[in-house]
């Protein structure tokens, strides 16, 4: 696929300013928030469907290539939960509450059984109705801890043993977890499929 311009189905402009530097200069790379400030119902029951769903309806309002990202935690004893309802899981109260929700929720289950993996998906669309979307899966194994730790990242990360580095991903520095994280692993896969690796 030639890319010159894309849209990102995100209003963050940290992951802008991470894809465009991912992207180089040869594909601009624009928010969706030039085009409108809707955001669409994320109705799917899996990463990748909200993936597709994101980047269609950026492909819809800006009549560009659109590229979505979905992410979250899925807690292997808990049947996949939080999954992608990771940001609300306590319902809108932020990232404390989840991870106390978290805690409670494996209260009584033993560090063997506490795996889960954080999942990136993202989707490429080339236009709004595209029967052919470009899908990149990341996955992050570890497992759940009893107790936060750590205060670098965000959501979960103070939760989630990284057991290649013996700490959680919160005591990873940002550099660090851009090498291992599921984001980055599901870049990286982009990057192959666009011909940029
Ligand atoms: P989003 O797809 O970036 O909106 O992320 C959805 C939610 O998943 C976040 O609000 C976090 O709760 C969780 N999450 C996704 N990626 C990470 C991560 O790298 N560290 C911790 N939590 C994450």
């Amino acid at each position: 696929m030639q890319l010159t311009e894309l849209v990102l189905a995100s209003h963050n402009a940290g992951k802008l300013k991470e894809l465009q530097a991912m992207l180089g200069e040869h594909v601009r790379v624009r928010s969706v928030g030039e085009f409108s400030s809707v955001e669409p119902e994320e109705t799917g029951l899996s990463f990748v469907e909200n993936a597709i769903l994101k980047a269609r309806h950026a492909a819809r309002v800006s009549g560009l290539p659109a590229l979505a990202d979905d992410s979250g935690l899925a807690v292997d004893c808990l049947g996949g939960a939080p999954g992608i309802y990771s940001a609300r899981y306590a319902d809108g109260q932020g990232d404390a509450a989840n991870n106390a929700k978290l805690l409670d929720a494996l209260k009584d289950v033993p560090d063997a059984e506490r795996g889960a993996q954080f999942v990136c998906a993202l989707a490429l669309v080339r236009h709004a109705d595209d029967p052919l979307p470009i899908l990149c899966e990341g996955l992050w194994h570890g497992s759940i801890l009893h107790a936060p730790c750590g205060d670098h990242g965000f959501g979960y990360d103070p939760l989630f043993w990284v057991a290649e580095r013996g700490c959680s991903s919160a005591e990873l520095t940002s550099i660090e977890k851009n090498q291992l994280s599921h984001r980055a692993r599901a870049m990286a896969l982009l990057k192959q499929r666009l011909g940029l690796a």
